[in-house]
Formats: C-alpha cells, sequence, structure tokens
C-alpha cells in the first residue's frame, strides 16, 4: 500500500471530547428524566447531534415537539461548546503532533473526516487547522456516519484514490462508513471496535508512517 493521505476523526482520534459530549447529553438527559450514564452514551458515539438526541429520545421513550427538539439541540451545543472553550495543544492526545508533523514533512496529505460540526473551532483551539488541506465536518455532508460520504469527500478534496488513504476512526460508526467508502481503517483506542477495523492501534503512539510510505 502507498499511503499518499490520511484522514483523521476528530473526537477520540484527535483529541478526546467524548466526556464534554456525555456531561452535555447528561444534563438533557435529567431535564428529561431520562436515565443516562456512560454505558448508554455508547451508542452516542460518532453519531450526528440531530440522530443522537433521537437515540437519547427513544432510549427514554420520550415525546416531544419540533420546537422543543431544535431548542435542545442548541442547549446540548452551548452546553458543549461551553466546556470545550478552553481546550489547548495539551489536550492533543499523545503521538498525535508527532505524526502531523512526520507525515508532513513526507509529503503526505491530510484531512479530518469529522461528523463534527464544531470541528474547525476544536482545531483552532488545538492550533492544528494549518496541518489539514481539506476540513470535512458536520457541516459539509448531506449524509452523516454511517455514510461514507463524509470520507469520500476528504479523499477527493485531496485529490486522491481512496486505495492511497488511510482512515483513523475510533466509533463503530465512523469505521463502517470508511470500510463502505473502499477504505483502509485504522482504529484506534477503542478496544470494543478493534476487530470491526482493517487494524487496531491502541494510541497513535503506535503508528508509523513510515510503515506504509
Ligand atoms: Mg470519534
Amino acid at each position: 500500500m502507498t499511503i499518499k493521505g490520511l484522514i483523521f476523526d476528530l473526537d477520540g482520534v484527535i483529541v478526546n471530547t467524548e466526556h464534554n459530549h456525555f456531561l452535555s447529553w447528561k444534563a438533557i438527559a435529567d431535564k428529561l428524566s431520562i436515565s443516562f450514564t456512560e454505558r448508554e452514551n455508547e451508542q452516542l458515539k460518532g453519531i450526528s447531534r440531530i440522530d443522537s438526541l433521537k437515540v437519547l429520545l427513544k432510549m427514554g421513550k420520550v415525546e416531544i415537539s419540533t420546537n422543543d427538539f431544535d431548542a435542545l439541540i442548541l442547549e446540548k451545543n452551548e452546553h458543549y461548546l461551553a466546556s470545550i472553550a478552553d481546550l489547548s495543544e495539551k489536550d492533543i492526545l499523545p503521538g498525535v503532533k508527532v505524526l502531523l508533523e512526520d507525515a508532513q514533512s513526507k509529503g503526505i496529505k491530510m484531512a479530518i473526516g469529522s461528523s463534527s460540526k464544531n470541528a474547525r473551532f476544536i482545531l483552532n483551539q488545538l492550533g492544528l487547522t494549518d496541518y489539514f488541506e481539506a476540513i470535512i465536518d458536520g457541516n459539509g455532508v448531506a449524509h452523516p456516519k454511517p455514510h461514507p460520504e463524509v470520507f469520500l469527500n476528504a479523499a477527493n478534496e485531496l485529490g486522491l484514490e481512496i486505495a492511497n488513504c488511510i482512515v483513523f476512526e475510533d466509533a463503530e460508526s465512523g469505521i463502517e462508513a470508511a470500510l463502505k467508502g473502499g477504505f483502509y481503517v485504522v482504529a484506534v483506542g477503542n478496544p470494543h471496535v478493534a476487530d470491526q477495523a482493517s487494524e487496531f492501534i491502541p494510541s497513535m503512539l503506535d503508528f508509523n508512517v513510515e510503515d506504509y510510505a
């Protein structure tokens, strides 16, 4: 495999804001008197905010109006944005910065393929924006993961063939999306999804771009 491009999911791969998401959804769940723990939160990982609220409501067998739905979507995001406002370079997950620098020095192109509508904000907070030639986020796709659109758009914007790109993912929906798109998928950090991907690594420290270039 000749690797010319690396496509990264954001949450759980480059930075871990899963706990921020959990606390924000927990606040919404409490408001609706829906029982919600880290265990239920697993079902929300990697899917869009709108789909997450749908799943949450289904869990609690709660029905609400469209207006209330829209208001809760905004409220969740405000809670989350407030909680991630102090993210900085120290929050970048181990091995990520070294890999980005290494890949950049070898002329390998890099993109973000994330469901998050806050991807650009987070990358700015982390000081990583300039590493990426393409940032495909939740604002730019019609079909969220597990649809492959986000990764196909990323490869397309990089001007690369799918066969020359590796996707890094930590969530089931993202791995499914990348596999459907025909990509080689490296599962990072989440042992629960290890056997679903092309390869599993405990952290980015375990990935050496030279093994693929
Ligand atoms: Mg993720």
